[in-house]
């Protein structure tokens, strides 16, 4: 064996690239399930996950068998799995001066077998590990065959990474990405600036849609999210961008529009919305949303700006009861209400 050690990018660049990625805090996806899913049949283990490695704390991108999506970084087995590019293997947890004193060795979920490997970028960052666990420790560690299944587990995972990030369209409701929609948005506004045309932004988030996900599931979740973009591209013009920008919060943006029809616009899908049942599984579901409505002004550097008011106004309209359209103003005033 012989060469220089690779290098990981230093920890300010490697945290810039994670945030590049844009994946902390997003939903689940069914492309990391299925890789964590695979991870712990193959190597036979109770848990396993997909962790992110932030500043202060470890995100879990997806996971199988535990129920805390975060964790201090400072208890992380996978915050010490990123400093080398190898594979980490702890066979005993509990007699590893490392992780002997770990709340999550000495507590639940009792962790004693650790195999983690690291998600290596192109840029040479170490975003974080596939990892899978155990309560039972392991004397014989990984045999060489787990390892490559696991090594190749987790280049599936920085390609999922990728794609995601790549990904023009969202494959649930085939609207613009969050990262799309950013994208687009900036060159509208750049446009917007240069021909002093009026450009306005409008942000959807649909009310209690979690109730909706608990009471009929997730799958009718996914369906009622696919009739509201579906709506959405019907209500607004060829021209205009609708992107999915989180999990149930979607957003408009909508050149050569004024305020005035830009409000009258975020009415109308309000309006559609409380009016429109979505029938699944025979079953009619009542649904509303609250809006928030904003528009480019001489003073915004950047289309951020504008998103960022239109967001505000968002949750002044859930504030002040949901089911209404708020504009960005201040103080931000409503416009409508059930
Ligand atoms: P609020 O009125 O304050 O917006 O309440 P809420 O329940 O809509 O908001 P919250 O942020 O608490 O919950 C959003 C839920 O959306 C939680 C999450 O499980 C669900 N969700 C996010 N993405 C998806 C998805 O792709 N499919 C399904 N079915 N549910 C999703
Ligand atoms: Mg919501
Ligand atoms: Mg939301």
């Amino acid at each position: 064996m012989s060469g220089p050690i690779p290098i990981f990018a230093d920890e300010a660049v490697r945290l810039e690239v994670l945030r590049e990625y844009d994946i902390l805090d997003t939903p689940p996806e069914g492309s990391f399930d299925n890789i964590t899913r695979l991870a712990k049949l193959i190597l036979g283990t109770s848990m396993s996950s997909i962790s992110l490695i932030d500043k202060d704390r470890q995100w879990l991108k997806s996971s199988q068998g535990m129920d805390t999506q975060v964790t201090p970084r400072s208890v992380s087995f996978c915050a010490h799995a990123i400093t080398s590019p190898d594979p980490l293997i702890v066979c005993d947890a509990s007699q590893d001066k490392r992780f002997r004193d770990n709340p999550l060795v000495l507590g639940e979920p009792h962790i004693r077998f650790y195999a983690g490997m690291p998600l290596v970028t192109t840029a040479n960052a170490n975003l974080g590990a596939l990892c899978v666990l155990d309560p039972h420790p392991r004397a014989g560690g990984v045999s060489a065959e787990h390892l490559d299944a696991l090594y190749a587990l987790s280049r599936m995972t920085v390609d999922a990474i990728e794609l995601r990030r790549l990904a023009v369209l969202d494959s649930l409701t085939d609207l613009l990405t969050r990262g799309a929609f950013r994208h687009a948005a900036k060159s509208e506004f750049a446009g917007a600036v240069r021909d002093a045309s009026p450009l306005s932004c409008v942000i959807i988030d649909i009310d209690h849609f979690k109730a909706i996900n608990d009471t009929y599931g997730h799958a009718i979740g996914d369906t009622v999210l696919r009739s509201v973009a579906a709506m959405l591209r019907a209500e607004t013009r060829a021209s205009d961008l609708v992107g999915r920008i989180g999990g149930e919060e979607f957003a408009l943006l909508l050149p050569n529009t004024s305020i005035e029809v830009a409000i009258r616009c975020a009415e109308r899908i309000r309006a559609t919305l409380a009016t429109m049942l979505v029938t699944v599984a025979g079953k009619r579901l009542a649904l509303t949303a609250s809006l928030g409505v904003s528009t480019c002004q001489q003073h915004d550097e950047a289309i951020e700006m504008v998103m960022a008011r239109a967001d505000r106004a968002l949750y002044a309209s859930k504030h002040a009861g949901r089911n209404r359209v708020s504009v960005a103003a201040d103080p931000a005033q409503s416009v409508s209400a059930a």
